[in-house]
């Protein structure tokens, strides 16, 4: 066993005693202590730090967070170039998809229940995917979002 000097009474202590056992006063080891926890905190902390991080990506890929996919882009690009109508579409999430028209004054829900049809004969069908029809001129000039149909694909 390593020992120090006691330094009030100056028998021998163990050397990482912070107290003497013999008269019991403090060996001024606080300090060292404060270092150490101070070492152990930053240590800690990056080590949770890390910990959190892939915890994070490991539950993005296992509770598996909706994500616009490839799938989704690829079907709003085909359904641009096939239907002529559309001046612009864009995913708001996986579970809205709007397609900006040129506003002819009719409601365009029916419209919209087409572009459900073309989704779920891609694959979309049962994921609960609505398709709102914006008005593309009104959100180009003024940045208003105008809605002129909406369908619930199912
Ligand atoms: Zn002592």
């Amino acid at each position: 066993m390593a020992t120090k000097k006691c330094k009030h009474c100056y028998c021998d202590i163990d050397k990482r005693a912070s107290k003497c056992p013999k008269c019991g006063s403090s060996q001024g080891a606080k300090h060292y202590s404060l270092g150490k926890l101070i070492v152990l905190l930053v240590f800690g902390f990056f080590i949770y730090s890390q910990f959190t991080e892939e915890s994070g990506q490991e539950s993005n890929q296992a509770a598996s967070i909706p994500q616009i996919t490839e799938r989704h882009q690829a079907f709003k690009d085909r359904l641009m170039i096939d239907t002529h109508t559309i001046k612009d579409a864009m995913w708001s999430n996986p579970y809205l998809l709007k397609v900006g028209v040129i506003d002819d004054g009719t409601i365009r829900n029916g419209f919209a229940s087409y572009v459900c049809t073309e989704l779920n004969q891609q694959g979309f069908k049962g994921q609960g995917i609505s398709v709102q029809v914006i008005d593309i001129v009104k959100l180009t000039q003024e940045n208003s979002w105008v809605q002129l149909g909406v369908a619930r694909c199912g």
